[in-house]
């Protein structure tokens, strides 16, 4: 790293960690003992239940046994119930009253302050939310879409939309998947009527307002964000879905005005449809996987040997077939859950999981409190996963990590343009999610039908089915299970594309487009002292200038596309 930025770097490190103490009017040092002692009590009560949960939730993915799965609820309610407790909480808000003096305990307590908040839902309405919640998750889950009375599995309807070539039948299956939606209609509008209900006890306008306060979140702040987004994505999003359709159109023998929802390759089209010849596969047919994982991560001075030897990587009956990293005791003890099989899906996603594993109380120091010593935010740490997910499609990082490419044109060719087309659809699909379920929870009675189609329409210009009056929104499960939430994928985008863009230009002093970390240690350490030692010390925007000197923004994401 030059010393102009080691420089730049201490002096920000000295405002941020060490000079933790302002002076404000009126503080009093007895207001922070208060603080510390509620600090310590919380951390004596709770730090052994956390452990708990993060332990019960690996040993139930890891095994898939009933007992193991009742085990993690009861380690989860326990945690719970500790953090609603009402006498608790009316210590914690009288502290966080108080002008504390210290801006480490000061931040801890608007920590704690957002996690006991969340909690304090009263406990019958709680329940009612947890049992609609848990209706509607099961009906997804028996849910077949049913075709000419015959059922079809998930799997089954994506294979139709993947390679069938007839519009009448991949309408008929589309049409079909969709259905579901009317099965939960009901009981979803009144999990949205329960879930204002709670937000109101707690003092917001509505439940999205509430999750994005508990996230240190603002609709306006979001919201300006994706504005931004959607003018600098929207040409190039435009010129590539051209191309895209062109190509579904000829497939199926229709032209492109004829070109409707079910001719994309997933229900949503939130993905890249498989349109172009690519087998970034083969090339990996031989690799190993984990060596490259090993190697690539020392070279960068982020070794994970430690974490490799907790972690269960291989596929076996009854274990969860995803994907995860976890810190289990915010001390080091982190383990990365995974099925590898030697392809390009597996080597990105052990990318990401072990960027996630690198971004823990691995690399926080000691130093940081308990309470902080976790990622600054979840779109933190999902955008650095997503910044070391990206060269998997990159012949040119395959080839400096010693592995053979015999196309290597064609694979960086294939790749980049895979990336591009992933990133931009799924950027127009999340200003689509973020702006409806806003709007689902300003007012829940509009018409949500209609809404849902304007916004595909707008954002990612898919023309809707004549004639079609279906709560189609209510299909997407993710409303039900993770409300108010896909934004900070998108987020973590902007985030990946931010701290890389400054990577290349300050530490390796090269060009973005084709920066590559590969045997760079000074990448390790500028993570290390930007990213991830601050912990949760300073909030999510805080961190992004600390790391970038810019707040978040979608100008270096967007770079990334233009004249490609
Ligand atoms: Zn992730």
């Amino acid at each position: 790293m030059n010393s102009l930025l080691s420089i730049a770097s201490m002096v920000i490190l000295v405002v941020v960690v060490a000079a933790s103490v302002s002076l404000s009017a009126n503080a009093r040092p007895a207001d922070d003992a208060r603080a510390g002692k509620f600090i310590a009590d919380h951390e004596a009560r709770i730090r052994p239940l956390e452990k708990a949960v993060s332990l019960a939730w690996w040993t139930a993915n890891v095994s898939g046994k009933d007992e193991d799965f009742k085990a993690k609820e009861q380690a989860q309610n326990k945690l719970d119930a500790a953090l609603a407790d009402q006498e608790k909480f009316a210590e914690l808000k009288a502290v966080k009253q108080l002008k504390l003096r210290d801006r480490l305990i000061a931040r801890q307590i608007d920590v704690l302050y957002l996690m006991y908040l969340e909690k304090q839902v009263p406990a019958d309405l709680l329940k009612k939310m947890t049992s609609k919640a848990n209706i509607i998750e099961q009906a997804f889950n028996v849910f077949r879409a049913k075709v000419d009375n015959t059922e079809m599995t998930d799997s089954e309807v994506r294979k139709v939309l993947t390679e069938s070539k007839d519009s009448a039948r991949r309408k008929a299956v589309w049409e079909a998947s969709k259905a579901v939606g009317a099965v939960v209609e009901k009981d979803l509008r009144e999990l949205v009527g329960l879930r204002n209900e709670a937000a109101r006890t707690l003092g917001f306008r509505d439940y999205h307002v509430m999750q994005l306060y508990l996230n240190e979140q603002t609709q306006e702040q979001v919201l300006e964000l994706f504005d931004h987004l959607d003018e600098l994505t929207r040409e190039p999003f435009r010129r590539a879905k051209e191309d895209i359709d062109a190509r579904l159109a000829k497939n199926c023998g229709v032209s492109v005005d004829d070109l409707r929802p079910w001719h994309y390759h997933d229900p949503f089209f939130q993905e890249s449809p498989a349109v172009y010849d690519a087998d970034l596969d083969a090339v990996y047919a031989g690799v190993d996987i984990l060596k490259l994982c090993k190697d690539y991560y020392a070279g960068i001075g982020l070794p994970i040997d430690d974490v490799i030897a907790r972690s269960d990587l291989y596929e076996k009956p009854g274990k969860s077939p995803h994907a995860f990293c976890t810190d289990i005791d915010r001390e080091g003890d982190v383990r990365v859950l995974a099925n590898i099989v030697p392809n390009e899906y597996w080597m990105s996603t052990m990318l990401h999981e072990l960027g996630h594993s690198v971004y823990s109380s691995r690399n926080i120091p000691r130093t940081v409190p308990y309470v902080l010593r976790t990622e600054a935010h979840i779109l933190t740490t999902e955008g650095v996963a997503m910044m070391f997910e990206r060269p998997a499609k990159s012949a040119d990082w395959l080839q400096k990590m010693g592995v053979a490419v015999p196309d290597p044109k064609g694979f960086n060719e294939s790749g980049e343009k895979m990336l591009r087309n992933q990133l931009l659809i799924f950027s127009r699909w999340c200003e689509v999610m973020l702006r409806f379920e806003k709007a689902l929870y300003a007012n829940p009675n509009q018409d949500l039908n209609q809404l849902w189609w304007d916004l595909v329409e707008k954002y990612q210009m898919v023309k809707r089915p004549g004639g079609r009056n279906a709560p189609d929104y209510a299909s997407k499960i993710h409303i039900v299970v993770a409300p108010a939430y896909y934004h900070n994928y998108m987020m973590g985008q902007l985030f990946a594309s931010q701290v890389h863009h400054t990577i290349a230009r300050k530490v390796l002093k090269t060009n973005p487009d084709t920066a590559l970390y590969v045997g760079h240690k000074e990448v390790g350490e500028f993570m290390k002292k930007r990213v991830f030692a601050p912990g949760k010390s300073i909030p999510w925007n805080a961190l992004t200038k600390f790391a970038t000197g810019e707040e978040l923004n979608a100008k270096a994401f967007a770079a990334d596309f233009q004249g490609k």
